[in-house]
């Protein structure tokens, strides 16, 4: 009787374990595809990056701030023709990720500017144009979080202070071996 009291609860806990497994693997399974390492970097910015993007920029206007996107999706070559600035050729160091190693390669991050009331693009954190009291640039970034970006200016490390990104919880570690955040697909609105 004991015996088999032991083999049940030993069955038990085999089964438990193996719909855990299942679970933990379809949820995973839910959120990313995988597309192998040699998936192709995709052609537009990510649908949920690009829609929260625009509310962004509708509520920017709202406050009188003008953001110009300065930059969204970035090609593997246009990554390393980057890298390059401040290297081996002219200029200041204006990123750290070579060709793959940047969510823009992925179409998952934007950097933003704003444009002043002469017209001019400016990356001026002081620059107060709706004259709030408030940085402009700041309030972008906090917009921008409420809608879900990361902001580069709260790095702890290097600061890219016009960066906006969405990882999806993705490492770029794992984009390079071919994860991909899944797509909502027929969303309606
Ligand atoms: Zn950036």
């Amino acid at each position: 009787m004991k015996s088999l009291l032991r083999i049940l609860l030993t069955w038990l806990v085999i089964i438990l374990f193996i719909v855990t497994v299942f679970i933990i693997y379809n949820t995973k399974e839910e959120k990313y595809i995988n597309n192998g390492e040699d998936a192709p970097i995709p052609e537009s910015l990510h649908p949920t990056v690009d829609k929260q993007l625009n509310k962004l920029l509708e509520q920017s206007k709202g406050k009188n701030i003008d953001i110009v996107i300065t930059a969204g999706l970035r090609s593997k070559e246009e990554q390393n023709q980057l890298y390059k600035k401040g290297r081996s050729k002219e200029g200041n160091i204006v990123t750290h990720a070579k060709a793959g190693e940047s969510y823009h390669n992925y179409g998952l991050a934007v950097d933003y500017a704003i444009r002043n009331k002469k017209g001019e693009i400016i990356w001026d954190m002081n620059y107060d144009g709706n004259g709030n009291g408030r940085s402009d640039w700041i309030e972008v970034a906090e917009l921008a979080k409420d809608f879900g970006f990361e902001w580069g200016g709260d790095w702890s490390g290097f600061k890219d202070y016009p960066h906006l990104q969405m990882t999806f919880g993705l490492s770029i570690a794992q984009l390079q071996e071919g994860l991909r955040p899944k797509t909502e697909e027929k969303q309606q609105d």
